[in-house]
């Protein structure tokens, strides 16, 4: 068993709060993509349970045992960074051998392991070179390697794929969640990609300014963002954000952004209870119909705009949109022609709505957050 816990985890650098009081329980065999923007505090959290920094308050159980006093070498993780932190001057085999050498391991069984995990990663053919004859993947490889030869029952990946080119990112993502299944082994992964997040995480914890906003499976935090910062961080293009108002008469509950009005189906009355008032009103793209007709002849709710922007993306295509006092993106189909200036209709779906309160910025609690309970774990999400 190898659960991660944190309990009102601390962490103050002098006067810097990188770490406000943060709850987290990793599962065992789970693999958790802590994201968020530079600075957020990401990296002292896996410093911190890696053992290279000390708490300034809070606890740590790793497998349900307390380690704040236990010595990084004695935490049963391992960790890779961003910069392999090769040794240059030994081969590959060496690399990989070195740390469990350094352990007093057998050197038949330090010979086994480090070919079992070359196999795996697929370097077996490199053994004899050194780090300067590798590509950039075969580096990140070794590095992996390295991690593996431990057994660890612990990984924890400091943004391991940021100097990869774009494509070899890709592959890579697709093969470390492949690894994940094999190792057995539970990974907190530390990412400022919202991308490589959803991707390869079986749940998200969103940081910002040291604090953890959201914990959840990717579906959960994509389509039920708990406040504005991850409605934001989470999804790209970004959310639209617009500013409407919303108005309740008896059961009915409407919303009025410029002079539109959407009226919410009978499913959107857990709105209902809202105060009426100002609201923020979040769309994704992909939830923003496009037609290329007047407001008048496509019935109610909906948006005049024009269009100022065409991107084509080969399978779909981007458009961005002026409405009044808003600049709004939508994802529409590629087969369809658009032209820049042409007036168009915006249509939002609002079953696909979520509203945020403009000052504490938190989601009001919508149909959303009414129709499904968050997912027991991770396994069940991924079917592991
Ligand atoms: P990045 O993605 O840029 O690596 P991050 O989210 O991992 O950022 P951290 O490296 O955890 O962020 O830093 C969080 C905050 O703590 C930042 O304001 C940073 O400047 C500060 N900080 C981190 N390490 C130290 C240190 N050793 N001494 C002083 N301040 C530090």
């Amino acid at each position: 068993m190898a659960e991660v816990s944190l309990e009102g985890l601390i962490k103050h650098f002098d006067r810097t709060e990188a770490v406000r009081s943060l709850d987290l329980r990793v599962a065992d065999w789970e693999f958790l993509v802590l994201v968020g923007p530079s600075g957020c505090g990401k990296t002292t959290v896996l410093r911190l349970i890696a053992g290279l920094e000390t708490p300034t308050a809070g606890r740590i159980f790793i497998g349900g045992q307390s380690v704040e006093n236990l010595p990084a070498r004695k935490r049963d993780i391992a960790m890779v960074f961003q910069n392999y932190a090769l040794y240059p001057h030994m081969n590959v085999y060496r690399n990989m051998a070195f740390g469990l050498e350094q352990r007093g391991a057998p050197e038949a069984e330090t010979r086994r392991r480090v070919h079992e995990a070359a196999r795996m990663l697929g370097i077996a053919e490199c053994l004899n070179r050194k780090p300067r004859q590798l590509s950039g993947g075969q580096r990140q490889r070794v590095a992996l390697g390295r991690a593996i030869v431990r057994k660890p029952s612990v990984f924890l990946f400091d943004e391991p794929l940021s100097n990869l080119d774009a494509k070899l990112r890709v592959k890579m993502r697709g093969e470390l969640v492949k690894l994940h299944r094999r190792l057995e082994a539970t990974i907190v992964y530390v990412t400022h990609d919202q991308v490589e997040a959803m991707t390869m995480g079986q749940r998200i914890a969103v940081m910002n300014e040291g604090r953890l906003l959201q914990v959840g499976t990717p579906r959960e935090v994509y389509h039920r963002p708990a406040n504005l910062f991850v409605a934001g961080f989470i999804g790209s293009p970004s959310m639209n954000f617009l500013n409407a108002s919303l108005e309740t008469a008896g059961e009915g509950v409407t919303l009025r952004v410029d002079r539109s009005e959407i009226t919410l189906p009978d499913d959107g009355r857990p709105w209902a209870d809202t105060t009426p008032g100002s609201v923020v009103l979040g769309v994704r793209p992909e939830d923003v119909q496009v037609l290329p007709v007047s407001p008048k002849a496509s019935g109610g709710g909906a948006l005049s705009g024009k269009i100022e922007v065409v991107e084509h993306l080969g399978a779909e295509t981007y458009l961005e949109l002026n409405a009044g006092k808003h600049q709004i993106t939508a994802r529409v189909n590629a087969s369809q022609v658009w032209e820049i200036g042409q007036q168009v209709t915006l249509q939002m779906d609002p079953a696909s709505i979520r509203l945020f309160d403009p000052k504490t910025e938190e989601a009001l609690p919508g149909r959303h957050l009414h129709e499904a309970p968050m997912a027991a774990g991770p396994r069940q999400e991924t079917g592991t």
